[in-house]
């Protein structure tokens, strides 16, 4: 059986998996790194899709999530979420990194969907160490795997190398 959490180097954008996960910031209407790339290849849709949601209930906060349409996307769906901005670590940085992740795989679930691919969120622009950002990300992930049959895959996107061994040494530690 194929493992339900998988790491896969290169660009999110290019992924037909039912949903990816924008690392967005809270304005939802776009930005740089992923956020960036995701737009752009989504097309105007999405940013207007965007600020739909923007109009209906404002700004989203860190550890929130989102979904919208995926415009010109493969995948189905997109779900923003906004990861915490690292700060030294003593401003929740970590519970924030934690709810981004939990929120966004809820919010999946809630609109039937089976597979999601998420970028390492924060760890870019945001600043978080990429180590424990990536150490969250799995442990989260599978702990909320555990309890919940529905999702069955779940796709850690990395764009460099470093990254990528990162989660792959994560992943041989879980057994989901
Ligand atoms: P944040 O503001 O949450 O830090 P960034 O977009 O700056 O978000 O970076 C988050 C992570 O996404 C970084 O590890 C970055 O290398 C990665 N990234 C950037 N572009 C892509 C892409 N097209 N596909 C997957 N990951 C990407």
């Amino acid at each position: 059986m194929q493992p339900r959490m998988q790491v896969v180097q290169g660009d999110i954008t290019t992924l037909a998996v039912d949903v990816i996960v924008n690392a967005a910031n809270p304005s939802l209407l776009g930005g740089g790194g992923v956020d960036g790339a995701i737009h752009r290849a989504a097309g105007p849709a999405l940013l207007e899709a965007c600020r739909q949601v923007r109009q209906l209930q404002g700004e989203c906060a860190p550890g929130h999530a989102v979904i919208t349409a995926a415009g010109n996307l493969p995948a189905k769906a997109v779900i923003h979420t906004v990861g915490p901005v690292w700060r030294g670590g003593e401003e929740n940085e970590a519970h924030l990194l934690e709810d981004a992740y939990r929120n966004s795989l809820q919010l999946a679930e809630a609109n039937g969907y089976t597979s999601i691919a998420f970028p390492a969120i924060s760890t870019g622009v945001y600043g978080y160490p990429k180590a424990a950002a990536a150490e969250i990300a799995v442990n989260t992930v599978a702990a909320h795997l555990t309890r919940r049959p529905q999702l069955q895959q779940v796709i850690f996107v990395c764009f460099d190398e470093e990254m990528t061994h990162l989660y792959q040494r994560l992943l041989t530690q879980q057994s989901v």
